[in-house]
């Protein structure tokens, strides 16, 4: 393929070269085992630690209040399994959206199972939650209130501070899935009044199989994974080292220069969805016009199915995604879609482009230029746009 264009940086990132650069030599020359006592496992046990102190520093949190784990899902799985278990004495009731990640809703319907009540707060049109509507959710039973930092199909970004207020002030614990934000968006957890903050390297151009659960001093949570005294005895197994100073070394260079990187990406995103206004007729902007990612683009086109539309997008080599990677290859439309109130056969049609570092305004123009191309002919084939053109 000569050409090819990735817009799908909300389902995973490249790892950067610098990255690779500083993970290589934990695999091979620098391969101890951090709980080993010779300085071959000290040099992974200081690799470790300096690691620690560059996620710490990105969310101005301390280094010991930042866990390593085998990525955002388990970060998700741990902090609410984790809270209520330990807060068991306290009460049964838990907080959460509509429109989470299935990593916090799955891990939500599993407790269900086990005596703990759920509440899944509404969204708006926007996909943002309600803050009276939360606050009105808490009871003297509720333990947890676990809401995402930022949508990862239609990119909103919820109101995190005041969320993480009305926590604090009815003495609640505040988690938040900030899967897609960390490396995105600046994260001040004593600022956003936040107690636990789940963040995955691979969506920040570090590597796949590595996040962390930043767990505030003093919080009470159980392990999730027992065995070996790894990361203060709260989550065992060996490290893994290349992964966590690759995650490292990712976070740093994320916040380097984000304010100039995201200038640059709110305007390549608000060129293609200002390109795909102007040149396609019945679409919808999915999110909030501006409370959303630097790089979230996500639309629908009426009168289509999103995976014929990807298809189409792949032969012409783009990569994008409709609903999220996880729901694709399912019928039912995304769950984040039918909660800002979009009806089943409009949630079909969704496409989500999601622009990172490495992408150009002329691969904005290629993309708009094929969508348009695809979208025709797809349209051509269905009998509701029929209808629709002669009524026109
Ligand atoms: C990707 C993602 C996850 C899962 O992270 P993994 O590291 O892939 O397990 C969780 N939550 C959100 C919002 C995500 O985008």
């Amino acid at each position: 393929m000569e050409k090819y264009v990735y817009m799908d940086n909300s389902a995973t990132t490249p790892v950067k070269e610098e990255v690779l650069k500083e993970m290589l030599p934990y695999f091979t020359s620098k391969y101890g085992n951090p709980s080993s006592v010779y300085s071959l496992g000290n040099e992974s046990k200081n690799a470790i630690e300096i690691a620690r102190e560059k996620v710490a520093k990105a969310l101005n949190a301390k280094p010991n209040e930042i866990f390593f784990t085998a990525g955002g899902s388990e970060a998700d799985n741990w902090a609410i399994k984790g809270v209520a278990y330990a807060n068991k004495g306290k009460g049964n009731h838990i907080i959460t959206s509509k429109i989470e990640h299935h990593g916090i809703l799955h891990t939500c319907k599993y407790l269900e199972k086990h005596g703990f009540n759920v509440t899944y707060l509404d969204v708006d049109e926007y996909g943002l939650v309600d803050l009276q509507q939360l606050e009105e959710a808490i009871t003297d039973d509720t333990i947890l209130i676990t809401i995402m930092f930022a949508n990862n199909e239609i990119g909103t970004i919820q109101p995190i501070k005041e969320i993480g207020k009305i926590a604090k002030d009815k003495g609640v614990l505040f988690h938040t899935d900030a899967v897609q934000a960390v490396g995105h968006v600046k994260i001040d957890v004593d600022d956003l009044n936040i107690d636990l903050l789940s963040l995955s390297a691979h969506k920040f151009y570090g590597p796949k199989g590595v996040g962390a659960l930043y767990v505030r001093r003093g919080v009470k949570i159980d392990p999730l994974i027992s065995g070996g005294g790894q990361e203060g005895n709260r989550r065992a197994g060996t490290e893994n080292v290349p992964g966590i100073v690759g995650m490292g070394k990712a976070i740093e260079l994320a916040y380097e220069d984000l304010e100039e990187k995201n200038a640059r990406l709110i305007k390549l995103r608000d060129s293609l969805i200002q390109k795909i206004f102007d040149n396609i007729d019945y679409v919808r902007l999915n999110g909030h016009p501006t409370k959303r990612l630097p790089g979230n683009v996500n639309v629908c086109f009426e009168f289509i199915e999103g995976e014929s539309l990807l298809l189409s997008l792949d032969m012409e080599g783009i990569a994008a995604s409709s609903g999220s990677a996880c729901t694709s290859g399912t019928l039912e439309p995304s769950h984040v879609l039918l909660a800002i109130g979009l009806p089943h056969e409009i949630a079909h049609g969704s496409l989500r482009l999601s622009l990172g570092d490495f992408n150009t305004e002329e691969e904005v123009d290629y993309v708009v230029e094929k969508l348009v191309e695809i979208v025709a002919r797809l349209r051509a084939m269905s009998p509701l746009y029929e209808d629709v053109k002669e009524v026109k």
